[in-house]
């Protein structure tokens, strides 16, 4: 039992609400600030049982004041569609919301973690992309507000940690997957299950020969609580993911025979700025955190899939 008072901004999300969960388990006490933009209660309904788990309605583009020793930064929408709703908005969360969270680190003396992503990647001319790599990311496009917003993240992360000796850690996080995602959320993973449980078309953007490497959700976690555990001097970044890397295509196929769908495979246009490929290293994660994922994507899916199966209409 760890025992320690944990902040989770972002914590009624989908990594979120697993986060605060295992934090729970663990024997700590949790608190989870979010303004259920794309969060929702029902993630957490099962937490605020717990005399341990507290939940705050905020946005974190206004200072939050509690005490705590840690803190996960996670309050940002992550869906195309949701980050795309309201692009100022977004920046916001990621310019606004991380300042306000290093400057609550600061003052408490807690150590903070940055859930970035491999967005600060771009659309990579590098496969597969290493920490090192610096990114191909467009500064005006329609993705940019996330993309760009959490790398001037990174940035504030850095500089407080330099100019304030605060402890900061920064996990790179590939494309997650699992139970709690929104079945309007609009991701991948999510609208391919939905789709096929209801025999609806699987949508497939551009020509389905894109790449993205999948990890389950317990997996992140387990490697985001291992990063903020991690040596003081380890600040990362330090990517997360699962560097098995499938086609949209081989995706769609995977799901639509798990679920024994009769759905068929359309196709329609690819988004601006839709990255081609991409897949973690993951040897710095090994290394240092001693992590690497331990459910490949058929698994994984297979849980995601029974999720979905109990909580929509079909
Ligand atoms: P999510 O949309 O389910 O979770 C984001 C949470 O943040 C939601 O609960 C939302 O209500 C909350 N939030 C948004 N703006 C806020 C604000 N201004 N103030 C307070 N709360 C706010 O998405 P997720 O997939 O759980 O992503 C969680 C984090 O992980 C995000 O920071 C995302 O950028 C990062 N990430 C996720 C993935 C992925 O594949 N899921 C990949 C890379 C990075
Ligand atoms: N995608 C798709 N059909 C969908 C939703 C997404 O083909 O219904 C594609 C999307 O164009 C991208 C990939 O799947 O190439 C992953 O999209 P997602 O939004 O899940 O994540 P991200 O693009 O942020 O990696």
């Amino acid at each position: 039992m760890s025992g320690k008072r944990i902040l989770v901004t972002g914590g009624a999300g989908f990594i979120g609400s697993h986060l605060c969960e295992e934090l729970l388990k663990q024997g700590n006490d949790v608190i989870c600030v979010d303004n259920l933009f794309t969060g929702q209660k029902n993630n957490i309904r099962h937490l605020m049982k717990s005399d341990y788990f507290e939940f705050i309605r905020h946005d974190i583009i206004e200072n939050v004041y509690v005490e705590c020793d840690q803190i996960y930064n996670l309050a940002c929408p992550a869906s195309p569609i949701h980050y795309q709703y309201d692009p100022i908005k977004t920046s916001k969360a990621c310019f606004i919301g991380s300042l306000n969270t290093l400057g609550l680190a600061k003052r408490c003396g807690a150590r903070i973690l940055q859930a970035s992503t491999s967005e600060v990647y771009g659309d990579p001319e590098i496969h597969p992309q290493p920490e090192s790599y610096r990114g191909c990311v467009n500064t005006i496009g329609i993705r940019s507000c996330y993309d760009e917003g959490k790398r001037i993240a990174e940035t504030l992360f850095f500089d407080y940690h330099r100019q304030h000796k605060v402890s900061i850690k920064v996990v790179r996080i590939f494309n997650t997957y699992g139970p709690r995602m929104r079945a309007d959320d609009g991701r991948v993973v999510s609208n391919f299950i939905v789709q096929a449980l209801r025999n609806q078309d699987i949508t497939i953007y551009g020509d389905g020969k894109q790449t993205r490497s999948f990890c389950f959700v317990t997996d992140l976690v387990d490697g985001m609580i291992r990063m903020m555990n991690s040596r003081e001097d380890f600040t990362g970044p330090v990517n997360l993911g699962n560097p098995g890397e499938f086609t949209m295509l081989e995706l769609a196929e995977m799901v639509i025979k798990l679920t024994g769908s009769k759905s068929k495979i359309i196709y329609m246009p690819l988004p601006e700025d839709d990255p081609a490929q991409r897949k973690p290293v993951i040897d710095l994660a090994k290394k240092e955190l001693n992590w690497e994922p331990t459910i490949n994507l058929e698994d994984g899916l297979k849980h995601t899939i029974e999720y979905f199966r109990k909580t929509i209409d079909i």
